[in-house]
């Protein structure tokens, strides 16, 4: 397990730092999102995922719980976990269809999905600092750990 700490001092700080993880994902990654309301997790995931490819609009996927993104070469699935009142109702969505080999998935709210989402290789917690805010990343693989490594690269 490796840990990497930066400070985001404004909104582009944080979509730069999205843009960044995103260009060093070689594989199928899997990333927990964690945090309060409005500390930061939607900005992220809309630098995270301009940087695999996609021009439009990021939407913040609170009432569809998952929004996808068919970008080549990844498939890119962003959920928002905050509104789903029960870990089994993943189940009904058939969950396990979205973690395959050609899967990049960003998850706020993993907490809500507890016990039926794979584990992840990165979790990001984002913490308000005053008006900044405070990236704290925490690997769980190997693979999480090479991308902490990048991280460090600069
Ligand atoms: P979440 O998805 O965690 O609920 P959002 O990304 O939707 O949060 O909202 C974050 C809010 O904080 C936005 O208004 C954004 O402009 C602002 N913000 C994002 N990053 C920073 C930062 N590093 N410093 C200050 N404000 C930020
Ligand atoms: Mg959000």
């Amino acid at each position: 397990m490796q840990t990497f700490e930066t400070s985001l001092a404004d909104e582009q700080a944080t979509v730069d730092f999205g843009l960044k993880l995103a260009k060093a994902c070689t594989q199928q990654t899997t990333i927990y999102l964690h945090g309060d309301l409005g500390a930061g997790k939607t900005t992220f995931s809309r630098g995270f995922i301009r940087a695999m490819g996609h021009q439009g609009n990021v939407k913040s996927p609170t009432y569809t719980l998952v929004e996808p993104y068919d970008l080549v070469p990844w498939q890119v699935y962003h959920f928002d976990l905050y509104r789903l009142a029960d870990p089994e109702e993943l189940e009904f969505m058939g969950i396990r269809d979205y973690f395959t080999n050609d899967a990049i998935c960003l998850v706020e709210w993993p907490e809500k999905g507890i016990g039926m989402l794979p584990a992840p290789d990165l979790e990001l917690e984002l913490r308000y600092d005053g008006d900044h805010r405070t990236a704290l990343v925490t690997s769980n693989t190997d693979y999480g750990s090479t991308l902490i490594n990048h991280l460090q690269l600069g």
